[in-house]
């Protein structure tokens, strides 16, 4: 007899068993990222350029709008199916998984909680189909401390006209639609901050240089200039000096995505250590039956774990409505840690062929890299725990 015809509650699933459908997609995902992304990995970090008919394919394969509901285009799934896509291609490449993370938990996200009926129907159809997205809040001097941003937003009749730059914003190269925020006047503070949505098209917004990175080198990132930007006040999205939340709301979501990101990092070298270390000989023997190196991968997989059950739960919290704003943080903070922990560790196991561009573990420590900066630094991460556990917020 069923738990639930005894009238006693069904007993809660681990964190990581997945339901049927979970597992089909997690499945998918997993055989995508494999099959179309990984022929391509090395070339693309090589040139630092994105494959624009990969992009294609995950438009063609709903990983561009995992949870935008199927009204508007979209494969209408979970916050944790997205979250799955993201450790599943950055297992792979953390460049793709940033690519749809930045898609589906920022953009799309600010879109389906903040936008207006109109501005879903007129954009989110668009970043199911063929428009990649980017979200647009650092600025050259304002990065952990994002509120003091200086772009401005003059009101002019039935629009807003922006100037200012921005920094660092992922996608830009590829993306047609920008989620920036602006203040209407730098004297309110944060009570000025206002988020716009942005067509590349708009006169006066222009995507300027391109960086040079060390990690994630596929993924563009690049400095948005607006001069005289014109904005229709209909492009405002939430309320006029209220883009704080709508950053910090999203930003919140925004930094599971980045934790199963550095998930999928620290997997994909585990994997690769493991299997090295049964294939490469050493004193007559595979390298994987010295203890010493059995147990450096039994303390790695034992990480990953870690990292995997806090990165779950923080995305499962989230898509049962309950508070997880400290769980994201500490599941951001330590799977950027984990993720930098195995990979350097794996190019160890490769010995000298480690440190060299033939074997993939190299980029995988250079794109671990990143974890700990982006979407809040590990010190802001800490201070949004801090703030949690010792209830600062409540005592000020
Ligand atoms: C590859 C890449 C992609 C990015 N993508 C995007 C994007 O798509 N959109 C976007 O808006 N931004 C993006 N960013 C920007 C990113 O979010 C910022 O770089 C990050 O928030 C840190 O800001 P900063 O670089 O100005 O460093 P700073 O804020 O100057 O920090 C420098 C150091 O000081 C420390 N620090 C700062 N304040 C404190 C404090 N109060 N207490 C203790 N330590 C402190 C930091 O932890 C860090 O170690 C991206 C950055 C990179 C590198």
């Amino acid at each position: 007899m069923s738990a639930s015809a005894t009238g006693e509650s069904a007993p809660a699933r681990p964190l990581t068993v997945l339901s049927e459908e979970e597992q089909m997609f997690q499945a998918a995902a997993r055989e995508f990222a494999t099959k179309e992304i990984g022929p391509h990995v090395e070339e693309m970090d090589r040139a630092g350029i994105f494959d624009q008919e990969l992009i294609r394919k995950f438009f063609a394969q709903g990983y561009m709008g995992i949870e935008v509901p199927e009204a508007y285009g979209g494969s209408g799934g979970t916050f944790f199916m997205a979250v799955l896509a993201v450790e599943e291609f950055s297992r792979v490449d953390a460049s793709a998984g940033v690519v749809i993370d930045v898609q589906n938990t920022l953009v799309s996200n600010a879109l389906m909680r903040w936008g207006t009926e109109a501005q879903k129907k007129a954009f989110l159809p668009r970043l199911c189909r063929d428009t990649v997205g980017a979200y647009a809040l650092s600025e050259p001097a304002s990065g952990s401390d994002a509120f003091a941003l200086e772009t401005r937003a003059s009101e002019e009749g039935d629009h807003f006209v922006l100037n200012g730059r921005k920094l660092w914003i992922t996608n830009a190269q590829e993306a047609g639609l920008f989620i920036l925020f602006a203040t209407i006047n730098r004297e309110l503070g944060y009570k000025g901050i206002t988020a716009f949505i942005i067509e590349r098209e708009t006169p006066g917004f222009s995507v300027g240089k391109k960086e040079d990175k060390l990690g994630i080198r596929a993924s563009s990132t690049c400095e948005l200039i607006l001069e005289d930007c014109r904005v229709p006040k209909a492009n405002v999205l939430g309320e006029v000096g209220k883009g704080y939340k709508v950053a910090i709301e999203t930003l919140n979501e925004g930094r599971i995505g980045i934790g199963a990101q550095m998930l999928g990092v620290a997997r994909g070298a585990l994997e690769h250590a493991v299997r090295y270390a049964q294939e490469r000989r050493q004193f007559g023997r595979p390298i994987a039956e010295f203890q010493a190196i059995q147990f450096q991968l039994a303390q790695l997989a034992t990480d990953v774990e870690a990292a995997r059950l806090m990165v779950y739960n923080a995305a499962r919290l989230k898509d049962a409505g309950r508070p997880f704003l400290k769980e994201a943080a500490m599941a951001k903070y330590f799977s950027s840690q984990v993720a930098e922990r195995v990979a350097s560790e794996a190019v160890e196991v490769f010995g000298g062929y480690g440190f060299t561009k033939d074997y993939p573990v190299e980029k995988y420590l250079r794109d671990s890299k990143i974890g700990k900066i982006y979407e809040g630094t590990s010190f802001m991460q800490l201070q949004t725990i801090a703030k949690a556990i010792l209830r600062l917020d409540a005592r000020t």
